[in-house]
């Protein structure tokens, strides 16, 4: 245990907002929670801690939207589809693999969130929630005028680490079962003044690969190099440094693991420019302004889901997204990546119980902590579908503030309901038998991998 110090007490704190609901964390996830909430008349106002929203596609420079479609269309058409277009239309979007530009992402996410009537507060961090019996009275957040408190009938943590429900109290699980390792942080990074043409295949890139890493050149637990074109042609976007052992919710290892970060992007330049064709003039355009961390926290909630409900493809009345992205395990120790498939055609359902944390009387968590297996998580946790889960969590945010009702108490179905008249590609009714078609566990499919 390190020392301690004590911190003052009774200090008097700033109330600066009385809200409907609001919105910690301004990722995929936020994004959709806020401009949910906001359509469906609350008034609503969301927190971030950096100046830009956008989350891991921005923050940490995430490149492509992975997909998540069902018969070639795609599910996530509420929130995520506005939001993109206005990427598009900003001439941010390179279709039809989806790169997109970061820069644009923040613009149009912004946009988006104003045009609903969302209030945005930059550059304050979470510090705690202030607590009334089981419900959050308000939170209080770290800016450069110190501390101010954000009250609201209803909260939702899309802080991506379930930051206010663990401390609010509400239990949640950590990694795999087991031993509770989280899958790796990975520094994104993309070069520029690449000769794409001249990009060796990847056959050839894996054995130059495997090559400076069994003579020393290249130290990285990743078993392969894993890019992406980008919207610019000459610049590629690597998602393929990887740092096991660390967890983004301990402030020393979080901090640790940017350093071996960016010392594997150094590595990487180095073996890219000095050993393989096409990146001889490349240079360094860009990086994430943090590590990206896939996982950590995810709550317990009053519903469950499991591998085995992926397998099945489950199914819900309540149902409020539907993903059919494989699940995708980076090896939170190591080498290599599981991915599992559904078979053709299928898809499994978060109902809205996942969203309900145990614990806590206003609160709905949204984006990745949500309440499922590591397993699922690895799959619902890309970008589309977090943000549908966010708009799930809006959307009933602005139902219990209006109605007085505690999240619980909501019927999801209600919300699923609304979700369909709002554009959201969901079936109605349900369930529905799975198709029966064997699953596929599928690991060459890894160069999809997020
Ligand atoms: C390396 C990597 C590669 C990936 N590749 C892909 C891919 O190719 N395609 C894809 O679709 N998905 C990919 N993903 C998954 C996807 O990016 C995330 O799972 C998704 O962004 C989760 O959305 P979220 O809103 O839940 O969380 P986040 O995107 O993490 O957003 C959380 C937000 O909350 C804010 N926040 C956090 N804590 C606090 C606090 N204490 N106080 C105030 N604000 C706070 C953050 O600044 C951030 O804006 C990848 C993820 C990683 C890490």
């Amino acid at each position: 245990m390190p020392a301690t110090v004590t911190r003052p007490a009774q200090e008097q704190i700033p109330v600066l907002h009385e809200a409907d609901v609001i919105v910690l964390g301004g990722g995929p996830g936020g994004i959709g929670a806020a401009v949910g909430a906001a359509r469906n008349g609350a008034k609503t106002v969301l927190l971030e801690r950096y100046g830009f929203l956008g989350g891991m596609a921005t923050a940490g420079h995430v490149n492509p939207w992975m997909p998540n479609h069902h018969d070639g269309k795609p599910l996530d058409t509420g929130v995520f589809q506005d939001w993109c277009k206005r990427i598009e239309a900003l001439g941010g979007m390179k279709l039809p693999h989806r790169q997109f530009c970061p820069e644009t992402a923040k613009l149009a996410a912004e946009q988006i969130c104003l045009e609903a009537g969302v209030e945005i507060l930059y550059h304050v961090m979470f510090d705690r929630p202030l607590l009334n019996g089981a419900k959050v009275d308000s939170v209080l957040m770290l800016g450069k005028s110190g501390l101010t408190a954000h009250r609201a009938k209803v909260f939702i943590d899309t802080s991506g680490d379930a930051d206010l429900a663990a401390r609010a109290g509400c239990p949640f699980e950590f990694g795999r079962e087991g031993d509770g390792a989280a899958q790796p942080m990975t520094t994104n990074f993309d070069l520029a003044n690449v000769e794409v043409k001249r990009i060796p295949d990847r056959k050839i890139l894996q054995e130059k690969y495997e090559q400076a890493k069994a003579e020393g050149r290249i130290v990285c637990p990743r078993e392969n190099v894993l890019y992406f074109h980008t919207v610019e042609e000459d610049r590629i976007h690597f998602n393929t440094t990887r740092v096991v052992g660390c967890k983004g919710t301990d402030t020393l290892q979080f901090s640790r693991a940017e350093i071996e970060g960016r010392r594997q992007v150094a590595q990487f330049i180095t073996f890219l420019r000095s050993e393989i064709s096409g990146f001889e003039n490349a240079r360094l355009h860009s990086m994430g302004s943090q590590i990206g961390v896939r996982e950590t926290r995810r709550v317990k909630g009053r519903a469950y889901l499991t591998r085995k409900d992926y397998e099945r493809g489950s199914k819900f009345p309540d149902g409020i997204c539907r993903v059919t992205y494989p699940i995708d395990i980076h090896n939170p120790t190591g080498t290599g990546t599981e991915m599992v498939h559904l078979p053709k055609g299928d898809w499994y359902e978060i109902p809205y119980g996942c969203l309900v944390p145990q614990g806590c009387e206003n609160l709905l968590v949204g984006g990745r902590p949500i309440s499922v297996d590591h397993a699922v998580h690895s799959s619902m946790r890309v970008m589309p579908p977090a943000c549908t889960v966010g708009q799930a969590c809006g959307t009933a945010a602005a139902l219990c503030a209006q109605r007085g009702l505690s999240p619980a108490e909501l019927d999801g179905r209600e919300v699923k309901r609304l979700m369909i008249a709002q554009g959201v590609n969901l079936v109605e009714g349900g369930p529905e038998a799975s198709a029966a078609a064997p699953y596929r566990n599928d690991r060459s499919a890894a160069v999809l991998s997020a």
